[in-house]
């Protein structure tokens, strides 16, 4: 069995079974025009379930063509032009590249000593998306698992400088349309079930700010303690981004914690064209980036980044096995820039432990594309979406939410002979779930005050507005199908 395990008599091996398990996706890759076989859990449970664990195949060519029917037969494929529904990008290859280099090295980031060169190229990173962001000289930050853990950690911090520590005191202020992951981490971090207060968005789905200076004035009228507003920068339905100068300067006001949730606008910080759209991020305490969705990286790759090195300590704990108290307590974990004599330890700074080097991804893509390529790529979506929009705004068949300023569209088919509004959020599930089971494209659905809508997230730079157009006939299709068969039951 140690004939499995990578040494240096087994790298010939290595090479081998690593080009043909890239030669298979490859194929796939080349070969899979949709984005999904329309497989359901009914069908494939039997075959995962089938496979006897307890008897291994010994062999990795075995083991591949054994996973063709298990997964990569059936996978939803989302470098395919009609995958069109959530937050997931088709990967850069620069970034593959490194994933497997990492994966091979299996570097952990926790301390030096597990890494070495990869703790300097993670911090490289983080400086470098402090320095787009502009959160000045002694901003810091760390890679972490997404946008969830990112935004749980800026509210840890947020928490720790809060100026008191009655947790029940604590408001966090968000708008309706922000992720669920703000009330998740109230939660987690032990604050009371009013916590987090929903400020009303505007027509563009971005939050009202009057609304938020009142809250704001209620809040501390009524002897409660601002504990952060949390202002999104690319809402996960509608790719809104919240008036973040304005937000700052209220945040200022009331002496409370900005964090911006950027897991979905960070593409903007490279976009050669819409950098603008992020003035005033600069201002924020925190900001969590995911380049798992808008870098084109794959999953996972993000990282929350701070104002103010110093606010770290909150995540900072000592082992003796690991990172063992400085002799002479310094303190905070200095700056990324300045090591100052101390071993680099980004343990100190993370929510994790043992821990990926997810970082090597995103330096091979810089390092190869340059950050003007992967904005660019992100700007083709935005330009795509904007297109898409005119498309949707012209068809009397649908209804279409906002305009977006990132790459969602959120829609409704609207059937010309019906006017049952529960009717149409079912022609729309319908429709949705019909298109799901074909294979042919792969939609997302949410809820626009209460109705059923569709949505699409396009983060591929390969679909068309010809993909868009074919899709929407699809939908209209389905819908219609429904539709016809409803009728005639009800009449
Ligand atoms: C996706 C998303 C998150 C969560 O990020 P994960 O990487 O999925 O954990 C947080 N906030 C926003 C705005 C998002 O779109």
């Amino acid at each position: 069995m140690r004939s499995h395990l990578l040494n240096d008599m087994t790298a010939e091996r290595y090479r081998r079974s690593v080009t043909e398990g890239v030669e298979r996706v490859a194929n796939r890759l080349a070969t899979t025009r949709r984005p999904f076989t329309g497989v359901t859990p009914d069908q494939l449970a039997p075959v995962v379930s089938a496979i006897d664990l307890d008897r291994p195949l010994g062999d990795a060519s075995a083991a591949l063509d054994e996973l063709e029917d298990v997964y990569l037969r059936d996978a939803v494929y989302f470098h395919s032009p009609r995958y069109l529904a959530h937050l997931n990008c088709p990967v850069v290859i620069p970034a593959v590249l490194g994933e497997a280099v990492l994966s091979a090295v299996n570097s952990s980031l926790d301390t030096w000593d597990q890494s070495a060169g990869g703790t300097l190229i993670e911090r490289r990173l983080i400086d470098w998306t402090a320095q787009r962001i502009g959160l000045g000289p002694a901003a810091d930050g760390v890679f972490t698992s997404g946008g969830t853990q990112s935004n749980l950690q800026a509210l840890l911090l947020a928490r720790q400088e809060a100026k008191t520590t009655d947790l029940a005191k604590l408001r966090i202020f968000s708008s309706e349309c922000s992720h669920f992951s703000v009330q998740k981490s109230a939660t987690l971090l032990g604050l009371g079930p009013e916590a987090v207060v929903s400020i009303p968005v505007d027509r563009d789905k971005r939050m009202q700010t009057v609304a938020l200076a009142a809250e704001l004035e209620r809040c501390r009228a009524e002897g409660l303690v601002p504990m952060a507003v949390v202002a999104t920068a690319g809402t996960t339905d509608f790719g809104s981004i919240d008036p973040l100068p304005e937000i700052a300067e209220l945040a200022g006001l009331y002496e409370t914690w900005m964090h911006v949730d950027a897991a979905y606008g960070c593409g903007l910080l490279v976009s050669p064209a819409r950098r603008h759209l992020l003035d005033g991020i600069e201002h924020a305490d925190s900001v969590t980036v995911d380049y798992h969705k808008s870098f084109f990286q794959p999953v996972s790759s993000s990282a929350v980044l701070v104002r103010d090195a110093a606010t770290l300590r909150h995540a900072t704990y000592h082992a003796d096995y690991l990172n063992p108290r400085p002799a002479v307590d310094v303190g905070a974990p200095p700056a990324s820039g300045g090591l100052r004599g101390r071993i680099p330890n980004q343990v100190d700074k993370s929510l994790q432990t043992t821990r990926r080097f997810d970082a090597l991804k995103l330096w091979m893509t810089l390092r190869v594309m340059g950050a003007d390529g992967v904005g660019q790529l992100f700007d083709e979506v935005c330009d795509l979406a904007a297109a898409g929009w005119e498309l949707l705004a012209a068809d009397p068949r649908y209804d279409v939410v906002v305009q977006p300023q990132l790459s969602t569209l959120v829609y409704r088919y609207i059937p010309r002979s019906v006017t049952d509004p529960a009717l149409i959020d079912r022609a729309n599930l319908h429709a949705r779930k019909a298109l799901f089971a074909s294979g042919e494209a792969v939609v997302a659905g949410t809820k626009v005050d209460g109705r059923q809508y569709l949505k699409f997230t396009l983060l591929n730079p390969e679909t068309t507005t010809e993909d868009i157009a074919a899709v929407l006939d699809l939908i209209a299709g389905h819908a219609e199908q429904f539709l016809g068969e409803n009728l005639v039951h009800a009449s």
